[in-house]
């Protein structure tokens, strides 16, 4: 039975044959990306970045990750209607941060205008890594489920990505696998398509509505892009945005759903006695609160003042993060003392939190990406979790999980994003 990729013996030839067999399938099979969005020459259909292999996720890690989804939707949409808890977590970003600031004017003025749309569509991925305990282990060392724990990275409320492609890549994975010799069960590949059940949540939004003369009128507003200040040049665009929001359309996300998944949410939601606003059940809030990694508010006070002691007393022990989206914008190492250098007793500082830096466990595999040598190498992998949810102020009418992917990069590689150019496409081997 396949247990990891590391114990596959392969001959440099086999290796090349496989490699070149399953650039050919992902080119045929959609699986590919236009270069140019990853830096390279333009004008050119390649292979998505890939690993060769699925990497290995022990089924109670995967079950579990996939179980806690509807807990985490309902949380998040219910973050999201709470403007107190918004306003209180927001306050000191939207002064030192214009992105954010322009964000929340829209959300005000939707606020002021009154309820035109109750219900709120979400399409979420909910990203963790797989924190090992055991120091002693080697990469690729196979971990029991007993020895991983899942910690969330962050919740991803707006233009959530991979959910088309992952289908994909466990036919991929299927085929790479056989080539490899690799006896694996049809359990340890399962279907999984994450973009039907996105579909379905759009369609689902669309049937709410309630007006089939499509044609004439606006159901549903879905954004793919918008979660970056670049992709606002002028005014234009949040003139637009505001419109789409004080529109009777349904809108995913809504501006309040974009900002209950801001970072600095993530970071006020680990506070003692937060989920309990939301959740209540104690045992539910226990299995939310485990997922969490230590996060630190840097606002302009003792308590940010503590934080920013520790950063600079070990750095590489953490991950400072802006209120961005899409990857390539959290700093680390020298970047988190330059930073505190500069910011150490200024109010910029609050548009940042600070979070603990999970060591992740370990595999090997071979990643599929130009720019990274073809070669077995040390990898860790981040789970993303789909999950739709369909919502008003006062019920719930949609909740699902949906389906999950990997994103894996090489170790040490401080990022992930696909598009960003990071990270690799992977699915679960599951053991
Ligand atoms: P974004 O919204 O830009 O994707 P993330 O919070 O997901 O922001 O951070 C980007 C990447 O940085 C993650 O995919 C992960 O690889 C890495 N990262 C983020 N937080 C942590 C953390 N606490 N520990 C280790 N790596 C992290
Ligand atoms: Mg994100
Ligand atoms: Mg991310």
């Amino acid at each position: 039975m396949a247990t990891s990729i590391k114990d596959v013996d392969l001959s440099d030839k086999r290796l090349q044959e496989i490699l070149s067999v399953a650039n050919d399938w992902a080119l045929c099979n959609g699986t590919s990306i236009k270069s140019g969005a990853n830096g390279v020459e333009a004008e050119k259909v390649l292979p998505a970045p890939y690993s060769l292999f699925p990497s290995v996720v022990p089924a109670p890690i995967l079950e579990h990750a996939k179980s806690t989804m509807t807990h985490f939707n309902r949380l998040m949409h219910k973050v999201s209607m709470d403007h107190e808890f918004l306003e209180q977590s927001l306050k000191n970003v939207i002064q030192v941060d214009p992105f954010m600031l322009s964000l929340w004017n829209v959300y005000c003025k939707v606020r002021e205008s009154g309820i035109k749309q109750p219900l709120h569509l979400g399409l979420f991925r909910n990203d963790f890594m797989l924190n090992c305990l055991d120091d002693s282990v080697s990469p690729g060392q196979i971990v029991s489920a007993d020895r991983l724990v899942l910690k969330q990275i962050e919740f991803n409320t707006i233009a959530t990505s991979g959910g088309g492609i992952a289908s994909q890549i466990t036919d991929l994975h299927r085929l790479s696998l056989g080539m490899a010799g690799k006896d694996f069960k049809p359990e340890q590949l399962p279907d999984n398509k994450p973009a039907v059940g996105l579909a379905d949540g759009l369609v689902k939004a669309w049937e709410l509505y309630g007006n089939p003369r499509d044609g004439d009128e606006v159901a549903l507003i879905y954004l793919r892009d918008g979660y970056t200040a670049e992709s606002h040049t002028s005014q234009k665009e949040w003139d637009a945005r505001l419109k789409c929001e004080l529109s009777r359309a349904i809108k995913c996300p809504s501006v309040q759903l974009q900002l209950a998944g801001a970072k600095k949410i993530q970071q006020e939601l680990t506070r003692p006695g937060a989920l309990e606003r939301f959740v209540s059940d104690p045992q539910v809030v226990n299995t939310l609160r485990d997922t969490f990694a230590d996060q630190y508010s840097l606002d302009l006070n003792q308590e940010g003042d503590a934080a920013v002691k520790l950063a600079l007393q070990s750095p590489e022990k953490f991950v400072l993060k802006p209120q961005r989206e899409g990857g390539g914008n959290n700093l680390y190492n020298d970047d988190i003392t330059n930073f505190f250098t500069e910011h150490n007793r200024s109010k910029e500082r609050s548009a940042y939190i600070l979070m603990e830096k999970i060591s992740s466990w370990q595999q090997k595999n071979y990643l599929v990406k130009p720019g990274v040598p073809f070669a077995l190498s040390d990898v860790v992998s981040e789970l993303g979790v789909y999950g739709v949810y369909i919502g008003s102020a006062d019920s719930e009418v949609v909740n699902f999980e949906c389906g999950h992917m990997l994103k894996t990069k090489i170790h040490g590689t401080n990022e992930a994003g696909i598009c960003a150019g990071f990270a690799v496409l992977d699915m679960p081997l599951v053991i």
